[in-house]
């Protein structure tokens, strides 16, 4: 697509817009989206000003671990796609995940997330009572990553008291989600979406950034789409090739152009959670601080037993915290204390806001 330059504001505008709470739209976005490496630091001041002003100094710890690698699905980004023959599936027992959640909370963390392939062996029951003997014996938040299952399994699962759930919408333009999904259906995904948030999930979807394709218009669009869906939590991160998918040559997403979204995202959701991903430090060994410093608010330390943790291989190069896991989260909170932030102590649940008004109020508060 020919971008029309007419169309789109002056840096310095459509920062203005983006500070006064205006309604997303691709005019000021794309400026933000595609700043100047001079202009990113100012991007990057604004999103921190309104990060601190509303979800304040804390960073939210969330412990991580991938249940499963096992996936139905082909997508073609993807390391642990069900084409990628070389992967070493794993599966941990319901044993064992519940008993790596009640180490995630002895450790200190409030809030587990299970995320894993779509692997249908988690059956609506049976992840209803993992999820049932988590709430029993822990007081951790339940938050699941699990894909795209139907409505009465999503159900059962906040029944069980799960929070809440992640699932990136990973693009919002139909062409390109349908070249990279060749088993997946850009409708389906949003309805599973929709229906999370009307079940009452708090809920979270997100893109990938520097996808084969993707152009800056794109991305703003994705940032309509998820504003319009009222998502509380927003994952982004770079898109990592990995050699043994249809997408392995291809040039990947940067720091540089994930920082900017994470800093518009903040702009556009003032409220939200804002995890600094994996992926951004598998890119570069700042990207999770770098993130923070640009409006994110959240880190998942990866608690999956290490026996199991390098075959959920997403992208090359992607890093784990150490074996130790005491010593690994007293190094997390010695980053977050080092660039002058502080950890919460409570759950970190969303806050709702209703609407558009309220948003636009938040920003003149
Ligand atoms: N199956 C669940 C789902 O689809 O939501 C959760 C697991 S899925 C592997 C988690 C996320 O990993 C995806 O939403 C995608 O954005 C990200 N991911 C997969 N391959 C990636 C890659 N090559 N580079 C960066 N992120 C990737």
């Amino acid at each position: 697509m020919i971008a029309d330059i007419n169309r789109y504001l002056p840096f310095a505008e459509a920062l203005r817009c983006a500070l006064d709470g205006e309604r997303p739209a691709l005019s000021w976005l794309v400026p933000l989206l595609t700043c100047a490496e001079a202009d990113a630091p100012a991007l990057y001041r604004a999103a921190e000003a309104v990060r601190a002003a509303h979800v304040g100094d804390d960073v939210h710890l969330r412990g991580l671990i991938e249940i499963s690698n096992y996936c139905r699905r082909d997508c073609a980004y993807c390391g642990v796609r069900r084409g990628h023959e070389g992967v070493v599936r794993y599966r941990l027992s319901p044993d064992e995940i519940v008993e790596t959640a009640q180490h995630i909370q002895a450790l200190g963390y409030r809030t587990v997330v299970m995320q894993s392939g779509e692997d249908m062996w988690f059956t609506a029951e049976r992840m209803a009572e993992v999820i049932r003997r988590i709430k029993a014996t822990t007081d951790l938040a339940v938050t699941l990553s699990l894909g795209e299952r139907d409505a009465e399994t999503y159900r059962q699962w906040r029944e069980a008291g799960a929070d809440r759930y992640l699932l990136r919408i990973e693009t919002t333009d139909p062409a390109l989600f349908a070249a990279l999904h060749p088993d997946d259906d850009l409708e389906e995904r949003k309805a599973c979406l929709y229906t999370l948030r009307e079940l009452g999930f708090q809920l979270g979807s997100g893109v990938m950034v520097g996808l084969p394709g993707q152009t800056p218009e794109i991305l703003a669009g994705d940032v309509i789409w998820l504003h319009e869906l009222g998502a509380e939590m927003l994952g982004v991160g770079p898109f990592i090739p990995h050699p043994a998918t249809p997408l392995g040559d291809a040039a990947g997403g940067t720091v540089e152009a994930t920082l900017r979204l994470v800093a518009v995202l903040r702009l556009v959701f003032p409220y939200a959670h804002l995890p600094a991903t994996t992926a951004m430090g598998s890119l570069h060994p700042q990207g999770r601080e770098r993130a923070l410093q640009a409006g994110a608010n959240v880190l998942m330390p990866n608690i999956t037993p290490p026996r199991v943790r390098g075959h959920y291989a997403l992208y090359p190069g992607k890093v784990f915290p150490g074996d130790d896991a005491v010593a690994a989260r007293a190094q997390i909170i010695a980053h977050i204390d080092a660039i002058g932030r502080t950890v919460s102590d409570g759950h970190g649940h969303v806050r709702r806001v209703a609407c558009q008004e309220e948003m636009k109020d938040a920003h003149t508060e």
